[in-house]
């Protein structure tokens, strides 16, 4: 339903971070009240998703005007329509109508945090600069795992108590101190291998728009490798050991890579190589909606090791 006074976003801020400053005002025995009176949805939150039904609910309050903008700067969602080479306007509404509708393929290939993830340095600059804290809308994408402005660690727990924010009714973030136990978040520290930094400089890539997915130079990359470019329900024993052969390479060019803090384990200790998301001829001859990590790996092997 459409509230009155809901606030426009600062920039840079994720959309969910108006919903958090509407009911903000209200006090907290209101707020999940409120919090409920916009959105139904608001139980559960996390970064593991471009869109999810709450944004839609809070985008209905600025309808018809300028939910279109909002949507392209306070969202992730331009990130995945430059993944799915789709025009902007047709995944809005396609959103704004089914809101559950978009799951990406491998989703759960990232290791991504559990709640929301912020800056410990931002929140500091947020307060002095507007007053309060909010959630930035480029932290939340699953890739980026430091502050572009600050190049700190994102959090997105306590490490005392393991509280994280996943779940609007849990109160409004983000804070210098764990709204549950108490103690200050404190900054973390790592060294980062070639491969983080790789990955972290082609996540802001991505969010700038400078950084495109030519899905189809890659495909045609491995058709050449292949020797054939068609898929067939039926394979001949030489284009099967073919298709075997690059499997192995690519597999094995895989697991040469450090990537500890983005791909999620497989149990028992086994090879990324062995997670579906990397098969070859899948990526070569079917068209999904993968993650942007796929797509990352796909194009940084075909550049190093295929052309
Ligand atoms: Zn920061
Ligand atoms: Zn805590």
């Amino acid at each position: 339903m459409s509230v009155y006074h809901f606030p426009a976003p600062f920039e840079k801020e994720h959309l969910l971070g108006c919903l958090m400053r509407y009911v903000l005002p209200q006090g907290r025995k209101e707020y999940v009240k409120v919090a409920k009176r916009v959105s139904s949805n608001v139980s559960k939150v996390n970064s593991n998703s471009y869109w999810q039904s709450v944004y839609t609910d809070i985008l209905k309050q600025y309808l018809p005007k300028y939910h279109h903008q909002l949507a392209l700067n306070n969202t992730l969602l331009n990130v995945y329509t430059s993944l799915i080479e789709s025009d902007f306007s047709t995944v809005l509404a396609e959103q704004v109508k089914y809101p559950s509708k978009l799951q990406l393929k491998h989703a759960n290939l990232e290791q991504v945090h559990k709640g929301w993830k912020w800056c410990p340095e931002c929140i500091f600059d947020d307060e002095g600069e507007c007053g309060v804290a909010y959630w930035h809308c480029e932290h939340q994408f699953p890739l980026k795992k430091r502050c572009t402005k600050h190049g700190a660690l994102l959090l997105s727990g306590c490490q005392s108590c393991g509280f994280a924010w996943s779940s609007i009714l849990q109160g409004p973030g983000p804070s210098a101190s764990c709204p549950k136990c108490g103690s200050t978040f404190s900054e973390r520290h790592r060294e980062d291998s070639y491969d983080d930094l790789w990955i972290e400089r082609s996540a802001n890539g991505i969010l700038n728009g400078s950084l495109k997915f030519d899905k189809n130079k890659v495909k045609e990359c491995f058709k050449v490798q292949y020797g054939f470019g068609e898929f067939k329900r039926q394979w001949s024993v030489a284009e099967r050991k073919q298709i075997r052969d690059q499997q192995d390479l690519f597999g094995n060019w895989i697991d040469s890579l450090n990537l500890l803090n983005h791909l999620t384990p497989l149990p028992n200790g086994r090879n990324n190589s062995e997670h579906p998301a990397f098969n070859v001829s899948t990526y070569v001859f079917k068209s999904y909606d993968y993650a942007p990590i796929i797509h990352l790996l796909f194009s940084r092997y075909c550049r190093e090791v295929l052309c």
